[in-house]
């Protein structure tokens, strides 16, 4: 749809990095079912991957849209694998801050530390059967 070239984004810093901490990390949030990358996300502080914050998903491009088109939870559509179409989180707005974020659903993604690089580089990594999985992306 858009040009193939790589982004290397850089870590955002605001005020809701200073909150946890300041440390800050991207990381690879890949479906746990069929594999497919999900997102690029941007995690702040330590903690396990609770939700994801609607304003750190920092890839694809389609969800800087929604984060300026919605203005509350109930606008928000689930997140899904576009794949599989297996639920991975669903709206919620994080009342202490404001902010609108994905709850996630324990055990439906998996992550994996990122350098910031999208699409990411190692995306065809197949888990035992790869059968008719064509990536032409
Ligand atoms: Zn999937």
């Amino acid at each position: 749809m858009t040009d193939k070239k790589t982004t290397q984004h850089s870590l955002k810093k605001d005020k809701y990095v200073n909150t946890r901490g300041g440390n800050s990390h991207f990381l690879d949030i890949y479906c746990c079912k069929c594999n497919q990358h999900l997102v690029l996300y941007q995690k702040d502080g330590h903690g396990s991957l609770l939700r994801m914050y609607l304003d750190r998903i920092l890839e694809p491009q389609e969800f800087l849209l929604l984060q300026s088109k919605v203005g509350s939870k109930i606008e928000m559509p689930n997140l899904k694998c576009p794949k599989c179409n297996v639920l991975i989180g669903t709206p919620m707005l994080y009342k202490a801050e404001g902010r609108l974020a994905f709850r996630l659903v324990r055990g439906s993604f998996a992550k994996k530390k990122s350098e910031g690089v999208y699409p990411p580089l190692h995306q065809n990594q197949s888990h035992g059967k790869g059968e008719g999985d064509e990536d032409r992306n």
